[in-house]
């Protein structure tokens, strides 16, 4: 079956496979760590995250890189205000994110690149562009982007931003542009630059680099001048996302992404999100009112990603009682049904329709939507199907029902976050750790090898180690 997603470059749903045929190369606009992410941002975050195990699902290497945006107004005048290092005030907040990740069940990203990190390779950019034509310096020591010289302009948006219309993050003072539509490569130092350290050398003077600039280069240093997919939220398509390829392109003559994928934006109890109504929470705020991560993660891909989305409290409870179901189910089949070789239950066959559903689902537009309804009708017909042989089921078919959970859950991830649990004490330790060396086991039996790696060192991570004897697995904590 065919990967289908839908093209905001084309404006059509394409199908699609990596460029050198095995390796996705995918970027995703990241975080601004200037300030804890909202579940509005983990929206979007959530739905790399379900791309990138989808891709690994269709048998795919994949490359994925995500960045911080580590050096901007937003994270500038931030230091400022708390009077510390640009780096002091951001990366705390860039471990914060991790953590918020970690909670959410977002698996790593390959690489996550650091603005300040490669503001040299920025410079150097701007060069090539300035040697190209494409880009100008002002009398003050910034340096502009020249739209009227690459003629491709608007091709993503459709937006030539011959007005000024719909235009965000451009500064008030940007007087010194040749065209109103220019925007900005390098920013010549300001006094707040200087007094939180976010200022470089560069041929044209002190400054640092415009946030546009950020993410092309970011992008190609990690993955190439090419990128098979490019992601982020809707309101980054322009200008954010079309100025990226201008400059990417503008200096490459290459295609810059041959997808862009756009996420819609979450609503709360119907409502935009904003700081003046109030509705603007953090993954902790919610974890504080005692709702479980996996629900989060649950409400966050309910809805497929172009679809709208709106997050309420009820929906959060829906949620959680959706995945403590989830979670009867891996317990019934893991633990309470009788191995018994003269029942036949049919829980092969509801395995391989559910399987068929839920890839078909992946398979259009990454509608995750769909692929929980597949999991839901599984989940309800296997039950059906054990209350009705007195909760048995003989070896192999049960097997394969719990493959078949296991493998929609490492696109879900919901069994994946809603096991793992705090671990408070050693009892509960002690059946977090048989359960995850179960899934390890089950892994491995699916030669899932980087699965296997993952529930390794998320064992690792809490001091256990795993020794794998004749016998079965052993373990220990605290070598
Ligand atoms: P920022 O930290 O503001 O740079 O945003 C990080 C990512 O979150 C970007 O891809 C935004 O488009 C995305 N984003 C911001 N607000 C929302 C929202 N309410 N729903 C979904 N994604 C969002
Ligand atoms: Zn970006």
């Amino acid at each position: 079956m065919t990967l289908k997603l839908y093209n905001s470059l084309t404006r059509s749903v394409e199908a699609f496979a990596p460029g050198d045929g095995t390796t996705v190369r995918v970027y995703g606009c990241g975080p601004t760590i200037y300030a804890r992410a909202h579940i509005g941002n983990f929206r979007t975050f959530i739905v790399y995250d379900f791309l990138h195990r989808v891709l690994e699902r269709k048998g795919w290497d994949v490359r994925f890189a995500v960045n911080f945006t580590d050096v901007d107004d937003k994270t500038i005048d931030g230091a400022a205000r708390e009077g510390v290092a640009l780096n002091d005030f951001t990366a705390p907040l860039g471990e914060v994110f991790l953590q918020d990740m970690e909670t959410l069940g977002i698996k790593h990203f390959d690489v996550i690149p650091l603005a300040t990190d490669h503001v040299e390779e920025m410079v150097q950019w701007i060069q090539r562009l300035e040697a190209a034509g494409l880009a100008y310096p002002a009398e003050d020591g910034s340096v502009y982007f020249r739209i009227s010289a690459f003629p491709k302009y608007g091709r993503l948006s459709g937006n030539r931003a011959d007005g000024d219309s719909g235009r965000s993050r451009i500064d008030a003072d940007e007087y010194e542009k040749d065209d109103v539509r220019d925007f900005v490569l390098w920013k010549a130092a300001k006094d707040v630059d200087r007094q939180v350290g976010a200022v470089w050398e560069s041929p044209w003077g002190p400054g640092r680099p415009g946030w546009h600039l950020e993410c092309s280069v970011l992008s190609i240093s990690c993955l190439g001048e090419t990128l098979d997919i490019h992601l982020g939220g809707e309101d980054l398509l322009f200008p954010h996302h079309e100025n990226e390829i201008a400059q990417s392109e503008g200096a490459t003559g290459r295609p810059f992404a041959r997808f862009w994928l756009h996420t819609k934006h979450l609503r709360v109890e119907g409502r935009k999100m904003s700081k003046s109504l109030g509705n603007v929470f953090t993954v902790q705020d919610l974890l504080d009112k005692g709702h479980p991560p996996a629900a989060i993660r649950h409400l966050l891909i309910s809805a497929q990603y172009r679809k709208e989305l709106n997050f309420t409290e009820s929906g959060l409870e829906g949620s959680a009682r959706a995945v403590e179901r989830l979670v009867a189910l891996h317990r019934r089949l893991h633990h309470e049904v009788i191995e018994d070789g003269g029942t036949e239950a049919g829980l092969a066959g509801l395995a391989e329709t559910a399987l068929a559903s839920f890839d078909a689902a992946l398979d259009d537009d990454l509608n995750s939507s769909e692929a929980l309804a597949a999991l839901f009708v599984f989940l309800k017909e296997v039950n059906g199907a054990l209350d009705r042989s007195g909760g048995r089921a003989a070896p192999d078919e049960l097997e394969a029902a719990r493959e078949a959970l296991a493998a929609m859950d490492r696109v879900l991830g919901l069994l994946e976050v809603a096991l793992r649990m705090d671990v408070d004490d050693d009892q509960e330790l002690a059946s977090w750790v048989e359960e995850m060396i179960a899934q390890r086991k089950e892994a491995r039996a699916s030669k899932d090898w980087g699965r296997a790696d993952e529930i390794r060192d998320a064992l690792a991570d809490r001091g256990v180690v795993l020794e794998d004897t004749a016998q079965g697995t052993r373990w220990k904590q605290g070598a």
